[in-house]
């Protein structure tokens, strides 16, 4: 060695000598050891975690059921059952992660528990929106997965955990921020099991599904593939903690009317005490889901265990179709007059032509999400030729327009299926 006469180089932080430590890094003014560089990392990431903690709590100001409602009136037509219970379960649901973060001597033991909710309601009756009106409001990453790309792992599709991939995606990869989400799981109903006979054949899509469901449910530490998809080798899994995630499902439960009725008539008969005494006319059954008639339908105990909270949804009247056109916050019709309003034109609708939109969105069975594609099909043209109209400065859609383009379009064919 050259330098022998020279002072042994040492670590600033610990004193070290270059002998005793495995790497010795050089800074401007001193030197840096490899024992040192980890006890500083750990430092870093301890601190980090406590100041990520201190900024959830000051960020969740804990809204008021009644608030959380009225959040959700600015988005949602309707469903006041399904939105009070909603509104209820996410105020605690808070209300819990609030306590976890305050009273770590919390001495009487009570746990709050999650309460991860599932939605019954046909399709397009505001299942989704709901959730996501909510994860708007609490500023907390949301995804939506569907249950039915989903399989038990090794089978083709994708293993449960692909649905925290997309969580974290929607965290931009903030595991911490992940971990207080909102999953909404869409379709919950196609993963019932096919039958109460579970031991002819496995039955894959099924209860394997449900089951390994259960072990994001639980609250675990759930190994996730960062880019979602199946598990390659290769890829480096992220831990994930679900404790804090509140899971939304929804589903049409196709036929589940039976069940609750056959059920609610029972009881009214065995019974007979007047409270049971439920008459049934053209009322939504759907509001005397219980947990059973689920149980019923196909979903395993251990699963609806882990959803405490049951709603429905009632299916869109004309009524409230004609206000989704026009009501919400980001209303269809707002919509095209901000499109337009882009170009300088002033749009307006004659009355008529809402309810026509309505009518049609009613006659073919198209629900709310139908409204959007008869709106398209008239809107189409004008949105194609006014940006390069300059003279005109006003655009008032008639109902004979308006029948025009949609007695032209492909929908108005449909009928006859
Ligand atoms: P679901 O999840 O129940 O199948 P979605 O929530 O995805 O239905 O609704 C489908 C579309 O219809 C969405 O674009 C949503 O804006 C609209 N929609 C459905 N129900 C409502 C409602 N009650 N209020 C406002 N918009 C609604």
């Amino acid at each position: 060695m050259a330098h022998h006469d020279r002072k042994e180089i040492k670590c600033s932080f610990c004193g070290r000598g270059k002998s005793e430590v495995n790497v010795l890094i050089a800074g401007i003014t001193g030197h840096i050891c490899d024992n040192c560089i980890t006890q500083a990392q750990s430092i870093i990431k301890e601190e980090l975690a406590q100041k990520a903690d201190k900024q959830l709590e000051s960020s969740l100001v804990l809204q008021k059921p009644e608030e959380i409602k009225s959040y959700l009136d600015q988005y949602v037509i309707g469903q006041s059952d399904a939105k009070r219970v909603l509104s209820v379960a996410v105020y605690n649901h808070y209300k819990r992660l609030l306590q976890r973060n305050n009273n770590t001597n919390s001495e009487d033991e009570i746990e709050i528990e999650k309460s991860n909710i599932i939605m019954v309601g046909e399709t397009g009756t505001g299942k989704t929106l709901l959730a996501k009106t909510i994860a708007k409001m609490l500023n907390v990453p949301f995804c939506i997965a569907d249950a039915t790309i989903l399989t038990e792992a090794g089978y083709v599709g994708e293993d449960v955990e692909s649905i925290l991939s997309r969580l974290l995606q929607a965290a931009d990869y903030d595991v911490a921020l992940a971990e207080r989400g909102i999953v909404f799981i869409d379709e919950i109903d196609k993963i019932a099991r096919k039958s109460d006979n579970a031991s002819i054949t496995r039955d894959v899509s099924g209860e394997g599904v449900q089951q390994a469901l259960l072990k994001l449910l639980e609250g675990a530490e759930v190994n996730v593939p960062p880019q979602g998809g199946r598990k390659h080798p290769e890829q480096k899994l992220i831990q994930i903690n679900t404790k804090n995630i509140l899971f939304v499902c929804g589903g049409a439960f196709d036929g589940i009317q039976k069940i609750i009725e056959r059920r609610v008539k029972t009881s009214s008969i065995g019974y007979s005490s007047s409270k049971e005494n439920v008459v049934i006319g053209d009322e939504n059954l759907l509001q005397y889901v219980t947990p059973t008639d689920l149980r019923g339908f196909g979903l395993i105990p251990e699963l609806l265990g882990r959803f405490p909270v049951l709603s429905y949804l009632n299916p869109l009247d004309k009524q409230t179709l004609r206000r989704i056109l026009t009501e919400p916050k980001n209303a269809l019709i707002k919509q095209y007059i901000r499109l337009f309003e882009m170009d300088q034109v002033k749009l307006s609708f004659d009355k008529e032509v809402l309810d026509y939109i309505t009518e049609k969105a009613l006659d073919y069975k198209l629900g709310a999400r139908g409204l959007r594609s008869i709106c398209e099909v008239i809107m189409t043209d004008l949105m194609f030729d006014l940006p390069s109209r300059s003279d005109v400065k006003s655009h008032n859609v008639t109902l004979d327009y308006a029948r025009e383009k949609f007695e032209k379009s492909k929908i108005s064919q449909l009928k006859a299926a």
